[in-house]
Formats: C-alpha cells, sequence, structure tokens
C-alpha cells in the first residue's frame, strides 16, 4: 500500500482546559489536518470526544467508534495532538495500541513521533508513552494535593465546591448558615434525617423547628455557575427543576467539621476506605502533635453540638447527657412538694414527697413542658437572666465547651487510632487543667447564679425542645417553681389545678 493511499481519522478531545477549550480543539483540529495534507493522506473522518459532558469516568463514544472503524479495518493511520489525548487513561492506552497493532495501523501525532504498531518496537515505544503519561498524571495529582494540603494547613477554605453556609472564599452566608444551623438544632432534637430533608423542602414535620424553604444546594450552585458563565459570555447550562432534599445531602451536612471551624484535608485513602464515618473525620486536617487545624472562617455550630451530633450519627441509640448531670427525671430534685416544699423524688413512675404527695410523672412533666413552652413564646426572657457579667460568662462557657469537645474528640481520636496514647494523655492534661481554671473564673463571675442557653438563643422554644434534661431542667428553675399538690385519690384524669407554676420576676 502506497502512502497516498491510506485512510486517516483524526481524534480530537476536548478536556478539562480552563481557557477556552474550543479554541484548543480547534487548534488540534487543523494541526492534524495539516499533518494529514503534508503526508498525502486521505481523511478519514474526524472522531470527537467532550470529556466536559459527562463528569467521572463516562466512556468516549468517538474513542470507541474509532477502536471499532480500526477493528473493521476502515482505518490506517489515527492522528492525534499528542498520546495523552488519546489514551486517557492505562486500559485506554492499552486498547488502542493492541487494536493498532492488529489493524496495523499508525498512530501519529501532531506533537510527538509516529507509533508504528506494527512492529514490536513500535509497541514497545506505544508502552512506553503510555507509562509516562500515566507518571506526568499522577505528578501533577500529586502537586494538587500538595498544594491543596498546604491551603488547609493555613486555615484557607479548600478550593472546589462551597458547602451550604459559606461563600468559596469562606464568608458565611447569613440565611443558608441559618439553616445549617437548624439542621444540627433539629437533628440533636431528634428528628430523622428524612424529616429534616422534607422540612427543607416545604413539608410541615410534627414536633420539627420550623426550617427555612430553601432550594436545594446543588441547584444553587449550578445557577451560580451559569451566572459565571454569562460573564464570561459561555452559554447557560441547563438547570432542572427544583426537586425535594433528600437525606444523604442532610447527612453530608451533619458530617461536615467545617461547619465546627475545622480545616479540612482529604487525602485519597480516606476516600477508598469505605469505613465512611471514620473518614469523615479522617478529614480534620491534625499538625504534627495531632492537634485539629482550625479554618480561617467562621464556624456555623459549636465544637460541643458537632461533636454531640457525629455521636448520634455514629449511634443513634446512644443517650448523650453531655452536661453531666445525674438526674434521670425532669423533676425531681427540682419540683417541690405542695405540702412542705421540700424538693420531690422520683419513685418508679412517680414524684413522691414521703407522706404527701405521689404523682404521676408523665402527666405532671408534660404538664410542665407544655407550660414552659408557652412561656418561651413570649418576650422579655432575657430580662430573667440573672445578671452578672454576661459577655464573659459566655465567653468562658464557649471556651469550656470547646476544650470539653477537644477531650471528647481526643478519645474518638484515639479510639478511631488516629492519636497515640501519648497525644491522648497530653490533650487530656492540659484540656483538664484550662477547664478546672476556667470552672474556677466561672463561679466566681457567678455567684452561684446560673447560665442558660435556652433564654439566650434566638430562637428559645427551639432551642429548649433541641435540648438535653439538664438545659430543660435548669430552664424550667430558672423560669418558676412548680409545686406537685395531693391528687384526690381515685381520679384519674390530670387536673391542671393539682399542681402550681409560679413564674419569677425579672430581675431588674
Ligand atoms: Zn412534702
Amino acid at each position: 500500500m502506497s502512502s497516498e493511499e491510506r485512510r486517516a481519522a483524526i481524534y480530537l478531545r476536548i478536556s478539562q482546559d480552563r481557557e477556552n477549550t474550543r479554541l484548543g480543539v480547534d487548534r488540534h483540529r487543523e494541526d492534524a489536518e495539516a499533518l494529514i495534507a503534508a503526508r498525502r493522506w486521505i481523511s478519514a473522518g474526524i472522531y470527537e470526544d467532550n470529556d466536559l459532558s459527562g463528569k467521572g469516568h463516562k466512556k468516549r463514544p468517538a474513542f470507541e467508534r474509532l477502536l471499532e472503524d480500526i477493528g473493521a479495518g476502515l482505518i490506517d493511520v489515527v492522528v492525534a495532538q499528542e498520546w495523552p489525548r488519546l489514551e486517557r487513561n492505562r486500559i485506554d492506552g492499552v486498547r488502542i495500541i493492541e487494536a493498532a497493532q492488529r489493524g496495523h495501523v499508525l498512530l501519529t501525532f501532531a506533537k510527538g513521533s509516529d507509533i508504528d504498531c506494527t512492529t514490536a518496537a513500535g509497541r514497545l515505544s506505544a508502552d512506553m508513552f503510555s507509562a509516562i503519561a500515566r507518571n506526568e498524571i499522577e505528578v501533577k495529582a500529586e502537586r494538587q494535593s500538595r498544594a491543596q494540603r498546604q491551603r488547609a494547613e493555613q486555615g484557607r477554605p479548600p478550593k472546589g465546591v462551597r458547602p451550604l453556609g459559606y461563600a468559596s472564599n469562606g464568608d458565611v452566608i447569613k440565611d443558608e448558615a441559618e439553616a445549617v444551623e437548624r439542621i444540627y438544632i433539629a437533628f440533636s432534637s431528634g428528628a430523622s434525617l428524612r424529616a429534616i430533608a422534607a422540612a427543607l423542602s416545604g413539608g410541615e414535620g410534627k414536633d420539627l423547628p420550623k426550617m427555612p424553604n430553601l432550594p436545594r444546594h446543588n441547584r444553587t450552585l449550578m445557577i451560580e455557575r451559569n451566572a459565571r458563565r454569562s460573564e464570561e459570555d459561555l452559554e447557560p447550562r441547563l438547570v432542572p427543576t427544583d426537586s425535594p432534599w433528600v437525606s444523604s445531602t442532610v447527612l453530608g451536612i451533619l458530617r461536615n467539621p467545617r461547619y465546627a471551624g475545622y480545616s479540612t484535608y482529604t487525602p485519597k485513602e480516606v476516600l477508598t476506605n469505605g469505613d465512611r464515618r471514620r473518614s469523615w473525620r479522617a478529614q480534620i486536617l491534625r499538625d504534627e502533635h495531632g492537634e485539629p487545624v482550625l479554618g480561617r472562617w467562621d464556624r456555623i455550630v459549636s465544637l460541643d453540638v458537632w461533636e454531640a451530633v457525629q455521636d448520634r450519627l455514629d449511634d443513634p441509640a446512644r443517650i448523650t447527657n453531655r452536661a453531666g448531670t445525674d438526674r434521670k427525671h425532669l423533676g425531681s430534685g427540682l419540683y417541690r412538694c405542695g405540702v412542705c416544699d421540700k424538693p420531690v423524688k422520683a419513685q418508679g413512675l412517680r414524684y413522691r414527697c414521703e407522706g404527701h404527695v405521689l404523682r404521676s410523672r408523665a402527666q405532671i412533666d408534660d404538664f410542665v413542658v407544655e407550660t414552659v413552652r408557652r412561656r418561651l413564646q413570649l418576650p422579655d426572657l432575657y430580662d430573667l437572666l440573672p445578671s452578672a457579667d454576661e459577655p464573659r460568662m459566655r465567653e468562658i462557657k464557649g471556651e469550656i465547651d470547646d476544650r470539653r469537645a477537644r477531650l471528647h474528640r481526643a478519645q474518638r481520636d484515639y479510639d478511631d487510632e488516629l492519636i497515640e496514647g501519648l497525644d491522648l494523655k497530653r490533650i487530656r492534661d492540659r484540656e483538664n487543667a484550662a477547664i478546672d481554671t476556667l470552672e474556677v473564673d466561672r463561679l466566681r463571675l457567678s455567684l452561684g447564679m446560673a447560665h442558660n442557653s435556652v433564654l439566650e438563643a434566638r430562637d428559645p422554644l427551639t432551642a429548649f425542645d433541641g435540648g438535653d434534661l439538664a438545659i430543660r431542667r435548669q430552664t424550667i428553675e430558672i423560669l418558676c417553681e412548680v409545686h406537685l399538690l395531693p391528687h384526690p385519690r381515685g381520679i384519674k384524669v390530670f387536673n391542671p389545678d393539682s399542681l402550681t407554676v409560679t413564674w419569677r420576676q425579672p430581675t431588674t
């Protein structure tokens, strides 16, 4: 066969190329056509794939067609810009080499020399090209991940898709951040992932804190991407109509360490090891002492809330009692006997003051909770708080919570074998010492007065509903005094007159 009769196919691939992709490919085609003309080959058509249209490992239809046409004996030469354009991955590289060998096809490149796959020497050089290309890809990936790690070490927000609540530069987006906060509160107070997803989609969940109605985050991102595209005079991409939120998105939000201010970095091994619980925690970047690196952005949820949510996600059956009270019932030691004014005790399913009252716990608690919930919806709650140096108190509490969360997390990291026993001990000693000092400060400041996160919350009712037993008890204690009166014998129906709730007056 003379060279003039060779049928040459052009293979083009549009790939991730930030600046003007289309221009690049047009240039590649011109180069290939010039090569074909110079060698006096006959054009056998253009095979063009667009890697941008489908992410991940989607097949290249034109590449597949090219292989078929080589197999059918329709092609003698394949012209491409350079080997990586043709190969893309090791498997495809081997496939094209084998097809070229079987079909006695010459692979030729505008940038680079020919590979004549009809000879052993040609096959060897094709293999070498393939190995070199692979190595380049790996080196590039390594460089990228080093750069990402460096970003994370500096506490800068990771590049890539922005999470709900944060702009790409790490700034808080207020209404989204509020949604994130509510998602955490709802989950902490017992809502299921599915119920939260439904509430975000506008559904009315029973017992669910009110949720802002947001478009799905993916959709928001697509709309933002289109805005950027139109700035660059690019065609907008199609944005699908809004669909309901799904549980997995809610889970991703609850798991994201960035909301607690942790700087994250995800090494490849972590993504592939399959243990999802571990992998979320392992995304938190640690310094050489095993200490997590904090990001320079504002956290949306506190460390202790984040850690508590992880606990619940890891083990939904676990009951956390993070405020550290040993009381198991809402009213024991808190409600008082209407006869002698002593605190009542829990006994079985009842509250009891010996010889005076014996009342159904469930009935009393339900009534008290409902009464308090109604009070929480009224204004002037803040005035009920004991007047201490509030900003400093808040600061101390935040610091103690943080340190407790760190202790907790260190233990978890140790359990997960992310840090050594020595690290755990050092963290424990340091945090406990700091907490002791802070507790003394707090005691001195408060003079025995309480600090209450429900009454200070933007939405006290939601905070109360989401609060644990200790915080609920404390809230009741600040708001009112509950006295239980003896219940008439033989009457099963609950009578609201059989207890008194006395509201405390504002201190100022
Ligand atoms: Zn009594």
